[in-house]
Protein backbone atom coordinates (compact mmCIF):
# COMPACT_ATOMS: atom_id res chain seq x y z
CA UNK A 1 0.00 0.00 0.00
CA UNK A 2 1.04 3.53 -1.16
CA UNK A 3 3.18 5.58 1.50
CA UNK A 4 2.73 2.69 4.76
CA UNK A 5 6.58 3.20 5.74
CA UNK A 6 5.76 7.02 6.04
CA UNK A 7 2.90 6.59 7.66
CA UNK A 8 4.33 4.23 10.26
CA UNK A 9 7.46 5.94 10.69
CA UNK A 10 5.16 9.66 11.49
CA UNK A 11 2.40 7.36 14.06
CA UNK A 12 5.94 6.31 15.42
CA UNK A 13 6.74 9.50 15.86
CA UNK A 14 3.77 11.35 17.38
CA UNK A 15 2.94 8.47 19.39
CA UNK A 16 6.14 9.56 21.59
CA UNK A 17 4.96 13.07 21.47
CA UNK A 18 0.96 11.88 22.28
CA UNK A 19 2.46 10.09 25.27
CA UNK A 20 3.37 13.29 26.81
CA UNK A 21 1.77 15.86 29.12
CA UNK A 22 4.16 18.22 28.42
CA UNK A 23 6.91 18.25 25.83
CA UNK A 24 10.32 20.23 25.77
CA UNK A 25 11.92 22.07 23.01
CA UNK A 26 14.28 18.94 22.67
CA UNK A 27 11.57 16.82 22.28
CA UNK A 28 10.13 18.79 19.58
CA UNK A 29 13.91 19.60 17.87
CA UNK A 30 14.05 15.07 18.39
CA UNK A 31 10.44 14.56 16.51
CA UNK A 32 11.68 16.82 13.96
CA UNK A 33 14.79 15.00 13.25
CA UNK A 34 13.04 11.82 12.76
CA UNK A 35 10.19 13.58 10.39
CA UNK A 36 13.07 14.91 8.18
CA UNK A 37 14.20 11.47 8.16
CA UNK A 38 11.24 9.78 7.48
CA UNK A 39 10.18 12.44 4.64
CA UNK A 40 13.62 11.83 3.26
CA UNK A 41 12.98 7.74 3.43
CA UNK A 42 10.03 8.02 1.22
CA UNK A 43 11.92 9.71 -1.53
CA UNK A 44 10.99 13.71 -0.69
CA UNK A 45 13.53 15.86 -2.47
CA UNK A 46 15.89 16.60 -0.24
CA UNK A 47 15.23 20.74 -0.53
CA UNK A 48 11.79 20.27 -0.13
CA UNK A 49 12.27 18.47 3.39
CA UNK A 50 14.43 21.12 4.16
CA UNK A 51 12.24 23.68 4.26
CA UNK A 52 9.31 22.01 4.80
CA UNK A 53 10.84 21.02 8.65
CA UNK A 54 11.64 24.68 9.14
CA UNK A 55 7.90 25.87 8.19
CA UNK A 56 6.60 23.54 10.84
CA UNK A 57 9.05 24.52 13.52
CA UNK A 58 8.38 27.65 12.77
CA UNK A 59 4.90 27.50 12.98
CA UNK A 60 5.70 25.40 16.17
CA UNK A 61 7.19 27.91 18.06
CA UNK A 62 4.53 30.59 17.20
CA UNK A 63 2.00 28.51 18.41
CA UNK A 64 4.10 27.41 21.73
CA UNK A 65 3.16 23.77 21.59
CA UNK A 66 5.45 23.36 24.57
CA UNK A 67 2.73 24.89 27.21
CA UNK A 68 0.53 23.59 25.08
CA UNK A 69 -1.89 20.78 27.15
CA UNK A 70 -1.88 18.18 23.99
CA UNK A 71 1.12 19.24 22.36
CA UNK A 72 1.13 15.80 20.39
CA UNK A 73 -2.22 16.71 18.55
CA UNK A 74 -1.05 20.10 18.00
CA UNK A 75 2.48 19.28 16.47
CA UNK A 76 0.31 16.39 14.16
CA UNK A 77 -2.45 19.32 13.44
CA UNK A 78 0.89 21.78 12.29
CA UNK A 79 1.84 18.84 10.18
CA UNK A 80 -1.36 18.03 8.27
CA UNK A 81 -1.64 21.55 7.65
CA UNK A 82 2.00 21.92 5.61
CA UNK A 83 1.84 18.89 4.44
CA UNK A 84 -1.59 19.99 2.65
CA UNK A 85 0.00 23.00 1.77
CA UNK A 86 2.83 21.12 0.24
CA UNK A 87 0.43 19.46 -2.12
CA UNK A 88 -0.97 22.56 -3.26
CA UNK A 89 -2.89 23.34 -0.31
CA UNK A 90 -6.35 23.08 -2.07
CA UNK A 91 -7.97 20.99 -5.23
CA UNK A 92 -6.54 22.68 -8.50
CA UNK A 93 -9.78 21.76 -11.16
CA UNK A 94 -9.93 21.22 -14.53
CA UNK A 95 -9.84 23.99 -17.16
CA UNK A 96 -12.67 24.10 -18.96
CA UNK A 97 -12.32 26.53 -21.82
CA UNK A 98 -15.41 29.31 -22.59
CA UNK A 99 -15.22 28.80 -26.18
CA UNK A 100 -15.62 24.59 -26.44
CA UNK A 101 -14.19 22.40 -27.06
CA UNK A 102 -11.89 22.32 -24.30
CA UNK A 103 -8.67 20.92 -25.17
CA UNK A 104 -6.20 18.72 -23.29
CA UNK A 105 -3.13 17.49 -24.03
CA UNK A 106 -1.47 14.60 -22.41
CA UNK A 107 2.13 14.18 -22.51
CA UNK A 108 4.83 12.00 -20.31
CA UNK A 109 7.15 9.38 -20.91
CA UNK A 110 6.30 5.65 -22.16
CA UNK A 111 4.22 3.48 -19.48
CA UNK A 112 4.00 6.25 -17.48
CA UNK A 113 0.27 5.36 -17.92
CA UNK A 114 -0.93 8.15 -20.41
CA UNK A 115 -3.31 6.41 -22.35
CA UNK A 116 -4.93 4.77 -19.31
CA UNK A 117 -5.13 8.12 -17.77
CA UNK A 118 -6.76 9.60 -21.28
CA UNK A 119 -9.26 6.55 -20.90
CA UNK A 120 -9.83 7.22 -17.31
CA UNK A 121 -10.63 10.93 -17.64
CA UNK A 122 -12.63 10.27 -20.82
CA UNK A 123 -14.71 8.64 -18.41
CA UNK A 124 -15.03 10.91 -16.11
CA UNK A 125 -16.00 13.51 -17.80
CA UNK A 126 -18.52 11.44 -19.41
CA UNK A 127 -19.80 10.52 -15.94
CA UNK A 128 -20.66 14.11 -15.72
CA UNK A 129 -22.45 14.08 -18.88
CA UNK A 130 -19.63 15.73 -21.10
CA UNK A 131 -19.10 14.09 -24.63
CA UNK A 132 -15.41 14.05 -25.20
CA UNK A 133 -13.12 12.85 -27.93
CA UNK A 134 -9.84 10.72 -27.88
CA UNK A 135 -7.70 11.60 -30.40
CA UNK A 136 -4.90 9.26 -30.82
CA UNK A 137 -1.35 11.04 -31.92
CA UNK A 138 0.84 7.96 -30.87
CA UNK A 139 1.82 7.03 -33.91
CA UNK A 140 4.88 5.11 -32.52
CA UNK A 141 4.38 2.58 -30.20
CA UNK A 142 3.28 -0.27 -32.31
CA UNK A 143 -0.42 -1.15 -30.95
CA UNK A 144 -0.95 1.98 -29.32
CA UNK A 145 -3.92 3.45 -31.44
CA UNK A 146 -5.86 -0.45 -31.35
CA UNK A 147 -5.05 0.46 -27.42
CA UNK A 148 -7.00 3.36 -27.40
CA UNK A 149 -9.28 2.22 -29.79
CA UNK A 150 -10.26 -0.46 -27.59
CA UNK A 151 -10.68 1.65 -24.31
CA UNK A 152 -12.50 3.81 -26.23
CA UNK A 153 -14.89 1.04 -27.13
CA UNK A 154 -15.40 -0.20 -24.03
CA UNK A 155 -16.33 2.90 -22.10
CA UNK A 156 -18.43 4.57 -25.01
CA UNK A 157 -16.37 7.09 -25.89
CA UNK A 158 -15.45 8.34 -29.92
CA UNK A 159 -11.62 7.66 -31.15
CA UNK A 160 -10.14 9.66 -33.39
CA UNK A 161 -7.91 7.96 -35.35
CA UNK A 162 -5.75 8.72 -38.86
CA UNK A 163 -3.51 5.57 -38.42
CA UNK A 164 0.07 6.08 -38.13
CA UNK A 165 1.10 7.24 -41.57
CA UNK A 166 0.01 11.01 -41.02
CA UNK A 167 1.93 13.31 -39.16
CA UNK A 168 0.54 13.89 -35.37
CA UNK A 169 0.41 17.09 -35.57
CA UNK A 170 -1.76 16.62 -38.55
CA UNK A 171 -3.90 14.25 -36.60
CA UNK A 172 -4.23 16.50 -33.65
CA UNK A 173 -5.28 19.47 -35.90
CA UNK A 174 -7.83 17.07 -37.59
CA UNK A 175 -9.04 15.71 -34.18
CA UNK A 176 -9.65 19.02 -32.87
CA UNK A 177 -11.68 19.99 -36.28
CA UNK A 178 -13.55 16.91 -35.97
CA UNK A 179 -14.48 17.58 -32.71
CA UNK A 180 -15.73 21.02 -33.35
CA UNK A 181 -18.00 19.62 -36.64
CA UNK A 182 -19.47 16.66 -34.09
CA UNK A 183 -20.33 18.86 -30.72
CA UNK A 184 -17.47 17.02 -28.92
CA UNK A 185 -17.03 19.74 -25.71
CA UNK A 186 -13.45 18.25 -24.82
CA UNK A 187 -10.62 16.82 -26.83
CA UNK A 188 -8.33 14.59 -25.00
CA UNK A 189 -5.30 14.38 -26.93
CA UNK A 190 -3.12 11.06 -26.32
CA UNK A 191 0.44 11.70 -27.52
CA UNK A 192 3.61 9.51 -27.87
CA UNK A 193 5.86 9.21 -24.92
CA UNK A 194 9.53 8.04 -25.32
CA UNK A 195 11.90 6.07 -22.69
CA UNK A 196 13.62 9.18 -22.12
CA UNK A 197 12.89 12.58 -22.43
CA UNK A 198 14.30 13.94 -26.18
CA UNK A 199 14.57 16.81 -28.59
CA UNK A 200 12.11 14.90 -30.91
CA UNK A 201 9.47 14.27 -28.65
CA UNK A 202 9.33 17.94 -27.36
CA UNK A 203 9.35 19.18 -30.61
CA UNK A 204 6.71 16.93 -31.57
CA UNK A 205 4.67 18.28 -28.64
CA UNK A 206 5.28 22.03 -29.47
CA UNK A 207 4.27 21.59 -32.74
CA UNK A 208 1.02 19.59 -31.55
CA UNK A 209 0.55 23.15 -28.49
CA UNK A 210 1.14 25.32 -31.02
CA UNK A 211 -1.48 23.45 -33.92
CA UNK A 212 -4.32 22.80 -31.02
CA UNK A 213 -3.55 26.07 -28.32
CA UNK A 214 -4.77 23.68 -25.45
CA UNK A 215 -6.28 24.40 -22.45
CA UNK A 216 -4.70 21.98 -20.38
CA UNK A 217 -1.57 20.17 -20.25
CA UNK A 218 -1.01 17.53 -18.36
CA UNK A 219 1.85 15.50 -17.82
CA UNK A 220 1.43 12.00 -16.61
CA UNK A 221 4.30 10.82 -14.36
CA UNK A 222 4.51 7.51 -12.36
CA UNK A 223 4.43 7.68 -8.62
CA UNK A 224 6.52 4.14 -8.21
CA UNK A 225 9.56 5.86 -9.89
CA UNK A 226 9.47 8.43 -7.05
CA UNK A 227 12.24 11.54 -7.38
CA UNK A 228 12.92 10.50 -11.00
CA UNK A 229 9.06 11.40 -11.54
CA UNK A 230 10.16 14.73 -10.13
CA UNK A 231 13.14 14.64 -12.46
CA UNK A 232 10.55 13.98 -15.74
CA UNK A 233 8.07 16.83 -14.59
CA UNK A 234 11.03 19.17 -14.21
CA UNK A 235 12.18 18.95 -17.67
CA UNK A 236 9.12 18.69 -19.55
CA UNK A 237 8.05 21.40 -17.58
CA UNK A 238 11.34 23.66 -18.54
CA UNK A 239 9.96 22.92 -22.37
CA UNK A 240 6.53 22.69 -22.49
CA UNK A 241 4.39 25.15 -19.89
CA UNK A 242 2.51 22.52 -18.21
CA UNK A 243 -0.66 23.06 -16.27
CA UNK A 244 -1.02 20.26 -14.48
CA UNK A 245 0.10 16.61 -13.33
CA UNK A 246 -1.33 13.29 -13.31
CA UNK A 247 0.04 11.42 -10.59
CA UNK A 248 -0.55 7.59 -11.65
CA UNK A 249 -0.06 3.75 -10.08
CA UNK A 250 -0.71 5.11 -6.55
CA UNK A 251 -2.12 2.29 -5.71
CA UNK A 252 1.42 0.40 -5.79
CA UNK A 253 4.08 0.63 -2.72
CA UNK A 254 5.10 4.22 -4.03
CA UNK A 255 6.94 5.66 -0.80
CA UNK A 256 4.93 8.87 -1.44
CA UNK A 257 7.93 11.20 -2.24
CA UNK A 258 6.68 12.51 -6.29
CA UNK A 259 3.08 13.19 -4.32
CA UNK A 260 4.90 15.27 -2.00
CA UNK A 261 7.46 16.55 -4.49
CA UNK A 262 6.40 17.67 -7.19
CA UNK A 263 3.96 20.55 -6.82
CA UNK A 264 7.02 22.42 -4.52
CA UNK A 265 9.80 21.54 -7.23
CA UNK A 266 7.90 22.54 -10.42
CA UNK A 267 5.38 24.85 -9.04
CA UNK A 268 2.99 22.70 -11.13
CA UNK A 269 -0.43 21.59 -8.83
CA UNK A 270 -1.43 17.63 -9.30
CA UNK A 271 -4.46 17.59 -10.58
CA UNK A 272 -5.60 14.09 -10.55
CA UNK A 273 -4.64 11.10 -8.78
CA UNK A 274 -4.55 7.24 -10.73
CA UNK A 275 -5.26 3.95 -9.21
CA UNK A 276 -5.70 0.53 -11.03
CA UNK A 277 -5.45 -0.57 -14.32
CA UNK A 278 -9.52 -0.47 -14.85
CA UNK A 279 -10.93 2.16 -16.69
CA UNK A 280 -12.73 4.24 -13.47
CA UNK A 281 -12.77 7.52 -13.55
CA UNK A 282 -9.85 9.46 -12.68
CA UNK A 283 -9.97 10.65 -9.37
CA UNK A 284 -9.39 14.83 -8.81
CA UNK A 285 -6.30 15.26 -6.48
CA UNK A 286 -7.57 16.31 -3.01
CA UNK A 287 -4.26 17.19 -1.20
CA UNK A 288 -5.91 17.50 2.58
CA UNK A 289 -7.43 13.92 2.14
CA UNK A 290 -4.14 13.09 0.78
CA UNK A 291 -2.55 14.93 4.27
CA UNK A 292 -4.97 12.77 6.11
CA UNK A 293 -4.18 9.47 4.37
CA UNK A 294 -0.35 10.15 4.63
CA UNK A 295 -0.56 10.76 8.47
CA UNK A 296 -2.91 7.62 8.93
P1 LIG B 1 1.57 4.98 -21.69
O1 LIG B 1 2.70 4.35 -22.42
O2 LIG B 1 2.02 6.17 -20.89
O3 LIG B 1 0.39 5.30 -22.55
O4 LIG B 1 1.12 3.94 -20.57
P2 LIG B 1 -0.16 2.96 -20.51
O5 LIG B 1 -1.39 3.73 -20.29
O6 LIG B 1 -0.12 2.02 -21.68
O7 LIG B 1 0.17 2.19 -19.17
C1 LIG B 1 1.35 1.41 -18.98
C2 LIG B 1 1.05 0.27 -18.00
O8 LIG B 1 0.74 0.80 -16.72
C3 LIG B 1 -0.18 -0.56 -18.39
O9 LIG B 1 0.08 -1.90 -18.07
C4 LIG B 1 -1.29 0.01 -17.52
O10 LIG B 1 -2.30 -0.94 -17.27
C5 LIG B 1 -0.53 0.36 -16.27
N1 LIG B 1 -1.16 1.48 -15.51
C6 LIG B 1 -1.53 2.70 -15.97
N2 LIG B 1 -2.02 3.46 -14.98
C7 LIG B 1 -1.97 2.71 -13.85
C8 LIG B 1 -2.34 2.93 -12.46
O11 LIG B 1 -2.81 4.00 -12.04
N3 LIG B 1 -2.12 1.89 -11.60
C9 LIG B 1 -1.58 0.70 -12.02
N4 LIG B 1 -1.39 -0.24 -11.10
N5 LIG B 1 -1.23 0.46 -13.28
C10 LIG B 1 -1.42 1.45 -14.20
Amino acid sequence: MAFEGLTNRLQSVFGKLRGKGKVSEEDVNEAMREVRLALLEADVNFKVVKEFIAKVKERAVGLEVMKSFTPGMVIIDIVNKELTELMGGTQSKLAKSNKPPTVILMAGLQGAGKTTSSGKLAKMLLKSNNRPLLVACDIYRPAAIKQLQVLGEQIGVPVFSLGDQTSPVDIARSGLQHAKDNGNDYVIIDTAGRLHIDEALMDELRQIHEATKPDEVLLVVDAMTGQEAVNVAESFHSQLELTGVVLTKLDGDTRGGAALSVKAVTGCPIKFAATGEKIEPLEPFHPERMASRILG
